[in-house]
């Protein structure tokens, strides 16, 4: 009798351990968002207030699971407060409305610089011998569950929606393509046919970029994301969020292939852009 006892106890224990996490995260999502907060998605991310209201309101709910269940760390001295935190969330969950997927289940921790960051980087040539350089980062996704920010490019690339430049949207797309099991700019698609669409436009435009950048071209691409293909899914997100007019109309099967993946059509969160050329714009730095 007391060994029934015992076992009833920790299998209740178990039990509890186990369902305890998902009950602590859906009480936490029953309550409103607090209003400071949503004061910082409209003041900070222009593109909010341009959102539907339900489409608000599954942001406003990933973006209060993303700070339940991931970790802020401030780097250099740097102290993280809510608006750094609703500033990064708010961006990084935009590109998981409308879609079943869970908030960046692999990511347990965002780390924030107070701007570009030095990293050491090793170099080894066919002699074996290790250069160690540093360079200059605004920001890093890493496949073990850890992203790394400069909050002054995150701040930057939040304010000016229509550049085409946005380090959260670029790393968290990073995140979505680690998701699949490996960096190589195919994200979970489901079907194996999914995957041979999306290869064959997505390789056509990749292609296209890496000739662009050879013979400085101009394209509404950034050229860094002719680096390799998880640059360009990371460089095409970007663009599709900002510059959504000029993509579908230079790039309409990319663009196709991305709205099908991202569920939303960002130009409705934006005017067409007046026909000017445009400015050549890059970081010309790593992320
Ligand atoms: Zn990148």
């Amino acid at each position: 009798m007391q060994a029934l006892i015992v076992t009833v106890a920790i299998v209740l224990a178990l039990a509890a351990a186990m369902l305890a996490p998902g009950w602590r995260l859906r009480r936490a999502l029953r309550r409103p968002m607090p209003q400071q907060h949503v004061d910082i998605l409209r003041r900070n991310i222009p593109v909010y207030a341009r959102l539907q209201a339900p489409l608000q309101e599954q942001l406003r709910q990933r973006v209060q699971q993303f700070l339940f269940q991931k970790k802020f760390v401030g780097c250099d001295g740097l102290v993280v407060d809510d608006e750094m935190r609703l500033t990064i969330a708010g961006q990084a969950c935009l590109l998981l409305l409308n879609r079943p997927s869970r908030v960046y289940p692999g990511l347990d921790t965002v780390l924030v610089y107070p701007s570009a960051f030095l990293v050491p980087r090793n170099q080894v040539d066919e002699a074996g011998v290790v250069t160690e350089t540093r360079q200059d980062l605004l920001g890093e996704s890493w496949g073990d569950g850890r992203v790394v920010l400069s909050w002054d490019h995150v701040r930057r690339g939040a304010s000016d929606w229509t550049d085409g430049q946005n380090v959260v949207l670029h790393e968290f797309a990073h995140q979505l393509d680690s998701e699949s099991g490996s960096n190589n700019g195919a994200p979970y698609l489901g079907s194996p046919a999914r995957y041979r669409e999306w290869a064959q436009v997505l390789s056509q435009d990749f292609a296209s970029l890496r000739s662009d950048a050879y013979y400085q071209q101009h394209s509404v691409l950034d050229h860094y994301g002719a680096t390799s293909p998880a640059e360009f899914f990371a460089v095409a997100t970007e663009t599709f969020y900002e510059k959504p007019w000029q993509l579908a109309e230079r790039h309409p099967a990319l663009f196709a292939e991305f709205e099908k993946y991202y569920r939303v059509d960002p130009r409705e969160w934006q005017d067409a852009p007046p026909a000017v050329p445009e400015q050549e714009a890059g970081y010309g730095q790593w992320r």
